[in-house]
């Protein structure tokens, strides 16, 4: 399986005379860029081949960019044309032509010298810089990127740089960003004895093994609604709403400004704790088991939930599901550790014990999130019980006609804050524990 990863590296402040030789193309090409755009969405163009053939004369005569450019300017606008095209099908373009707002060189192996990927030079006081060459009108010049120690590890871990890489002007500074993506390849590995499960909602993250559960804390719902109140907040306050359409400038930055702080947070915790549970598998030679999401699961839910609830707060769409997914199963793949997913349905409503099938809770047992078995008298948390029963060790549909079994679940737990995450294998230290108990 191939995991592709997106470097974004910062070059030092250039000279006047280079970063003219940028802004030239930059300007050309926005120019075209624009152009092709509109007339690959008017025409639905979708194939860039086809653009080139039509305007690459044309564009030849009216502008001197160095040829590829004529390539790969055309690629981001049949990318951009189609993906406006798509939105606008699906009735959610806001505007009757696309807006090109941020504009990217787009670079193929030949504007820039790829095959000679990595170049260095070395500053006096013995820092490295990558040095690649860029095509202009005035020829190739030398950009001269300031490398990080993401970078290097994805250097020397074997990940390959891909040829299509993108810049962009930071015009005040007089730099430059660029794009690498990198790839690897990486062996699929078979499922292994011992299972890992985890269950993620809005409160929590719950995962473990037959022997151990741990529950940490996200409270990603509590997140979600305290930024879903200073929505609210700033769309009183700046007047905008259903009724009122035009938002205020500011209103319309501020939302924008809360809405990333909303999401970096969320993704930050998500990421480390993906880490940590595939280091805690890893550890522990396990299969992660993850709960399988249908692809139109959040519509699903929106839809069904909108009939009884006004407020869609805590869906699992807004509390990330899919993204959390996506991070263990990256990482997993990143780690040599294995992955299944298992069909959820029915989890939070089967006793682990004994199997009885679709137990309802009584209200005093939902409030305390607990799960209580009428059968067997088995009782657990409700997140631990998913977690258990997604371990798939019992199948319940012929458990529920056996008499239950002394003891064959009594797991120890233990519910720990999210901070403890940033320590690197953390989890993994705390199940050793929990195991020795
Ligand atoms: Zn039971």
């Amino acid at each position: 399986m191939k995991l592709t990863r997106t470097i974004v590296l910062e070059s030092l402040p250039l000279t006047k005379r280079k970063f003219e030789a940028i802004r030239e193309v930059y300007d050309d090409y926005s120019e075209i860029l624009g152009f092709l755009t509109d007339y690959a969405v008017e025409n639905r163009v979708k194939s860039h081949l086809k653009l080139r053939k039509l305007f690459y004369e044309k564009l030849k005569e009216e502008h001197n960019l160095p040829t590829h450019y004529y390539y790969t300017v055309c690629q981001d606008a049949v990318t951009r044309a189609k993906s406006f095209l798509e939105l606008k099908k699906k009735g959610k373009a806001k505007t009757e032509k696309p807006v090109i707002r941020n504009v990217s060189l787009w670079l193929d192996d030949v504007l820039w010298d790829y095959k000679r990927f990595p170049q260095f030079n070395t500053l006096k006081n013995g820092k490295k810089i990558l040095i690649i060459g860029l095509t202009t009108k005035r020829g190739r010049i030398k950009l001269p990127l300031k490398p990080h120690k993401l970078f290097f590890k994805y250097l020397n871990e074997g990940w390959k740089v891909k040829a299509g890489a993108k810049l962009r002007l930071v015009e005040k500074e007089r730099k430059i960003i660029a794009y690498f993506v990198f790839e690897k390849e990486f062996d699929e590995h078979e499922v292994t004895g011992g299972f890992l499960s985890v269950d993620y909602n809005a409160d929590n993250v719950s995962f473990g093994t037959q022997e151990f559960l741990i529950q940490i804390r996200t409270d990603f719902g509590k997140l979600t609604r305290f930024y879903s109140d200073v929505r609210k907040r700033i769309q009183e306050t700046h007047l905008i709403g259903w009724k009122r359409k035009l938002p205020s400038g500011r209103g319309r930055k501020l939302l924008k400004k809360f809405g990333r702080r909303k999401r970096n947070k969320r993704v930050d915790l998500q990421r480390k704790l993906a880490k940590r549970i595939v280091e805690l598998a890893k550890k522990l030679n396990a299969t992660v088991v993850l709960e399988d999401v249908p692809k139109n699961f959040n519509q699903k839910i929106v839809r069904k939930r909108k009939k009884n609830e006004k407020r869609l707060r805590d869906t699992l769409h807004n509390i990330g599901m899919n993204g959390f997914q996506k991070f263990v199963l990256e990482t997993a793949i990143e780690f040599g550790v294995p992955v299944v997913f298992v069909n959820p349905a029915y989890f939070s409503q089967v006793c682990p014990r004994c199997g009885a099938f679709r137990i309802k809770p009584d209200d005093d047992a939902l409030r305390r999130r607990v799960f209580e078995c009428p059968l067997c008298g088995f009782s657990l948390d409700r997140d631990f019980v998913a977690v258990l029963n997604l371990l798939g060790l019992f199948p319940f549909s012929l458990k529920a006609n056996e008499p239950p079994v002394e003891d064959s679940v009594s797991p120890v737990t233990l519910v720990v804050e999210a901070n403890l995450l940033h320590h690197k294998n953390s989890l993994v230290v705390i199940s050793q524990g929990l195991q020795q108990k």
